[in-house]
């Protein structure tokens, strides 16, 4: 069975939010400049601790973004048409103009944790937590790991390893 504590995890992201939050605000101000190995070592060592199959909880409690085409493909999948697959379970974010989930958890979490499309899902769930892809700064700029942290056990442990291993002087 597995260890992996989730709701404990998602209690300690939040108490430790405001600091951790701190953490990354400052290191946005320092820039070091080999924050891309500092960034992919934190990354690393956090898969290493972490079990989403015991987890889930982004399947659960958000919503990915779709492009029109991950929803042709998985609509095809599912065997619907795009539009009675998109009135069923879709709508346009009234704040950005995405195509994001009516409901969660997603339609296409299983009861074992599994994504019943995984090999064909949309590739914001596939780049999620977005750790080492895109702008590290510009991210912390977005409070995007500061507000996946209580969401994402994985970003809670890439962002406490960041600030054992900034601390350790790497
Ligand atoms: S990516 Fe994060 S929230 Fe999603 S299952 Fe893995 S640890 Fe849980
Ligand atoms: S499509 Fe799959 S990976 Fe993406 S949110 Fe739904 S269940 Fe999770």
């Amino acid at each position: 069975m597995s260890t992996f504590n989730v709701p404990a995890l998602i209690r300690r992201a939040q108490q430790k939010k405001k600091k951790l939050g701190l953490f990354l605000k400052k290191l946005r101000r320092q820039k070091p400049k080999n924050i891309q190995k500092l960034i992919k070592e934190a990354d690393k060592a956090a898969w290493a601790e972490v079990d989403c199959l015991a987890c889930a909880n982004c399947c659960k409690t958000m919503t990915p973004t779709f492009t029109k085409a991950e929803v042709r493909r998985i609509s095809e999948r599912v065997g619907m048409t795009y539009d009675k697959y998109f009135n069923k379970y879709l709508k346009i974010d009234e704040d950005n103009g995405d195509i994001v989930n009516q409901n969660t958890p997603c339609q296409h979490l299983g009861k074992d944790n599994k994504c019943k499309v995984y090999d064909i899902r949309p590739g914001d769930c596939s780049g999620f937590p977005h750790h080492v892809r895109g702008d590290f700064f510009y991210q912390v700029g977005e409070k995007l790991y500061e507000n996946n942290m209580p969401r994402c056990p994985a970003t809670l442990k890439f962002v406490e390893n960041l600030e054992r291993i900034v601390a350790e002087g790497k």
